[in-house]
């Protein structure tokens, strides 16, 4: 009898640590972690009874360890307690092998054959055919406030048409250091399901000088990549941000060797096909480039302007915003 209720409490305290490691895992998005320690990259195959997912990121936090993981089908990455998961260290080249048909390992082998010029290497082609385009906002280091008209301009476009709107922001630390209330304002956004956002890493620092591209932002001399992409993870996961497999070069400058390094990283260089600003040009699919940070009204205005372009087809759900990771998965199926 008494082994009998001892084990019916021990299965009531196993369906409440199942019930608190879920809470953690849904509500990743809102929830901060205030000390995170051990911090470091990793390349592991991780198993559970839902599938096969890639651990890229281990951390501790209150004393127990958890995993960044990237679901190379959807390539969408999550928070999890390592001990949900039967982990097995591998190679990246095994990672490219066991998940060859995946569109995470896709767009890896797409970028690596691709041509990469100094400036705008990664993804720069349009996503999947389709009636819209995926915007992409910057947040590189300003004094200004955030360009928020971009923000109050799409909810009262697409406000009657069809809400979250998906959106990606690529953010640097010394950004969300500086602006803690508009970073504030746009987790609110998310989590009043106005936005679903994903967060690009655009580097900690996002170092910019007089220099040829060849020597700067992060080709400039003694740029520490790993402190510019961990460090900017773990502020984001300080903050209650789970950061995207997605990144984004200061100035869109890199060269082939900084692309593999990136790689290594787990992470898929992200460019764009039309950064406004520059004169490029929205087609259907377009991977669209804007900065948020008050430094390129231009660029805002020929958005808004383009909205207002598409405001009917808005209304008949013609034109859209398609999220980043669903139009990369449909682009490498
Ligand atoms: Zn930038």
């Amino acid at each position: 009898m008494l082994s009998h209720l001892f084990s019916g409490n021990l299965y009531l305290l196993k369906l409440n640590l199942i019930i608190l490691c879920c809470c953690f895992a849904l509500k990743n998005n809102a929830q901060p972690i205030a000390e995170l320690n051990s911090y470091k990259t990793i390349y592991a195959l991780a198993t559970n009874q839902t599938g096969k997912y890639i651990a890229i990121r281990s951390f501790k936090a209150e004393n127990r360890k958890y995993i960044l993981l990237t679901d190379p089908f959807t390539l969408t990455n999550r928070i999890e307690p390592a001990e949900n998961y039967q982990l097995n260290n591998v190679e990246l080249n095994n990672i490219r092998v066991i998940f060859k048909t995946s569109p995470y390992i896709k767009a890896i082998e797409s970028i690596l054959l691709n041509d990469k010029p100094i400036q705008n290497s990664g993804l720069n082609t349009p996503l999947a055919n389709r009636k819209g385009i995926t915007l992409t906002v910057d947040l590189c280091p300003a004094h200004k406030e955030m360009d928020r008209s971009i923000i109050n301009n799409l909810l009262s476009y697409f406000n009657g048409a069809s809400l979250p709107i998906p959106i990606s922001f690529s953010i640097s630390g010394k950004w969300l250091l500086k602006h803690p209330t508009d970073f504030e304002w746009l987790k609110q956004l998310q989590n009043k399901k106005q936005f679903t956002i994903t967060w690009v890493n655009h580097s900690y620092n996002h170092q910019v000088n007089h220099l040829p591209l060849t020597q700067n932002f992060m080709l400039a001399p003694g740029t520490n990549v790993q402190a510019e992409i961990l460090d900017n993870e773990k502020l984001l996961l300080k903050n209650g941000i789970v950061p995207s497999v997605f990144f984004r070069f200061p100035g869109l400058v890199s060269d082939q060797k900084l692309i593999e390094k990136v790689l290594q990283y787990g992470l898929i260089p992200l460019g764009s096909d039309a950064w406004l600003a520059k004169g490029g040009k929205a087609k259907n699919g377009s991977i669209v480039l804007i900065h948020g940070n008050g430094n390129e009204t231009s660029g805002v205005k020929d958005f808004i302007n383009l909205l207002q372009s598409k405001k009917n087809d808005i209304l008949n759900k013609q034109w859209m915003l398609f999220d980043l990771s669903q139009g990369v998965v449909s682009s490498f199926k």
